[in-house]
């Protein structure tokens, strides 16, 4: 077989430590992989390139596809862009998948049957990091949910499902608050979701999902989460499988993936021989799979569970009741690699299968027959530092024009105008609704004269969002109240 070149960045901290196992049971389990190495993280940032990366890296990327990553430290201090997001972004890795188990009763948890996997949308919702201050006591950071991007993940953890033999898939998302962003990832899980009969569908909101997560993560098989939530139960996934620095996980897109461990740089005990490599293990078993080398991450894999079932551990999963010896990292690599060919004698032996020729999701092609589109109005975002509502609505009022209307006045969302409550908290960043005038069809010339009204009365206004009806129906919310 040819070595397949893969990318690897030994990172910062105890990166280097574990990398240099990792490597070395790897190529001691026959590994069939040409690593190109490139230097990434604080001493980049410190070079002054404030993404931690430079072109030489990227080059090599794009070359090999692969990317087999320790973690790195980012520098304290402003100015300096999360490489993570850097990597993630640039080379569209848009899925996080994250399986979680435990090891029970080798490592100590309370949960014993932990088997589940998380993917967890890379790219988009809170994470796209546009964020704005807006007035002197509110900021913003928009919530972007893409319909290409949503459809994406979806497939992708669909079919992950289905490919692995899994049973059910759990959607996760706050779609009762967040009716138009949540609402579109749930409404196309529903409906693509109906191309996988054979799959247990099912919804949960976030809050009683990691709620549930954490009580009883036995129930859960793939979960499906937009980018933040999955954030979240990622960790707390791992953390009551009592393995975060167990869990390794894969960053995939069309193209590149990236694997890692889920822990990072861990200064604390950066050279002292302690890190334990099994995170970044766990993510170079994933990747031999990816590249098509299934029975060497098999075999790795079922001599690194035996290796836990002989209780040689780590000091982080030390536990004198089940442990038998506790190890550095180089001595812990040497067990794994002195247990190359045997299988694990109580937990359940590594078996995967070769990847699939076929894309896990079919290139996105743009709807041909997008939705009529009809502009109803506007919102315009004032700083004012008034109180009273009503003073606002007799300020607003006349700026009106014969297409467009003053409608409602609200802050940080719930209505105040009209017939507001006195007890609503209000702040300095109030919204004027104005919608269409009856009859009247309002255009951007409309916006613009409304805007020129505004401006003239020297009104201090800080955005605006155009309202849209999609094929009849409101593409926007409603004031709270309203
Ligand atoms: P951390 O995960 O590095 O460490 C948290 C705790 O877990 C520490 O006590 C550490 O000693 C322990 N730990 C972590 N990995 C371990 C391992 N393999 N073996 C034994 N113990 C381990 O989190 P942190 O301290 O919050 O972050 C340290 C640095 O890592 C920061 O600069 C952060 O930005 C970076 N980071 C990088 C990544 C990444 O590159 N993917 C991810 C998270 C954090």
């Amino acid at each position: 077989m040819s070595k397949t070149p893969i990318t690897v960045a030994y990172g910062d901290g105890i990166g280097p430590e574990i990398m240099a196992a990792v490597l070395r049971i790897l190529q001691a389990g026959g590994a069939q992989i040409a690593p190109e190495v490139i230097e990434i993280g604080e001493s980049v940032y410190l070079r002054g390139h404030s993404s931690g990366i430079e072109d030489t890296a990227w080059d090599s990327l794009r070359r090999t596809k692969v990317f087999l990553k320790s973690p790195i430290t980012t520098p304290q201090g402003g100015g300096y862009k999360s490489l993570n997001v850097t990597v993630r972004k640039t080379l569209g890795l848009y899925a996080n998948v994250r399986p979680v188990q435990s090891y029970e009763p080798f490592v100590t948890t309370k949960h014993k049957s932990i088997d589940l996997t998380i993917v967890r949308e890379n790219e988009e919702d809170l994470y796209a990091g546009i964020e704005h201050q807006q007035t002197e006591e509110v900021v913003q950071c928009l919530k972007l949910i893409s319909k290409p991007g949503t459809e994406r993940i979806v497939r992708y953890a669909l079919e992950f499902a289905r490919r692995n033999g899994r049973r059910k898939v759990t959607c996760i998302t706050k779609d009762n608050i967040m009716k138009l962003t949540d609402g579109l990832f749930h409404r196309m899980f529903n409906e693509i979701g109906e191309e996988y009969p054979e799959l247990v569908k099912e919804h949960m909101i976030v809050d009683i999902g990691a709620a549930r997560l954490a009580e009883m993560p036995e129930r859960f098989d793939v979960i499906l989460a937009p980018n933040l939530y999955g954030d979240i139960l990622s960790d707390i996934a791992a953390e009551v499988a009592g393995s975060v620095g167990l869990a390794g996980s894969a960053n995939v897109g069309d193209e590149v993936a990236m694997f890692e461990a889920v822990h990072g740089s861990a200064p604390d005990i950066a050279g002292k021989g302690l890190a334990n490599p099994s995170g970044l293990l766990q993510g170079a078993i994933l990747m031999l799979v990816h590249i098509g080398q299934p029975e060497v991450a098999a075999k790795i894999k079922n001599a690194w569970l035996r290796t836990l079932e002989d209780g040689i551990h780590t000091g982080d999963i030390y536990d004198e009741r089940v442990s038998e010896r506790k190890v550095g990292t180089a001595e812990f690599a040497d067990a794994v690699i002195a247990r190359l060919g045997q299988e694990p004698q109580r937990l359940r032996p590594a078996k995967f299968g070769q990847p699939s020729q076929e894309p896990m999701v079919p290139l996105m092609v743009r709807n041909q027959n997008p939705a009529k589109k009809e502009l109803v109005g506007i919102d315009v975002f004032f700083n004012w530092r008034g109180t009273k509502p009503e003073e606002l609505a007799a300020l607003l009022k006349p700026l009106g024009t014969d297409r467009l209307e003053l409608k409602l006045i609200t802050n940080r969302g719930v209505k105040v105008w009209p017939g507001g409550f006195p007890e609503t908290f209000r702040t300095d960043h109030w919204r004027g609704r104005f919608m269409a005038v009856e009859g009247q069809t309002p255009d951007h010339h409309a916006i613009v004269a409304l805007l020129g009204k505004v401006a003239q009365a020297g009104m201090d206004f800080i955005k605006t969002e155009h309202l849209y009806n999609f094929d009849g129906k409101p593409g926007y919310s409603l004031g709270q109240g309203q």
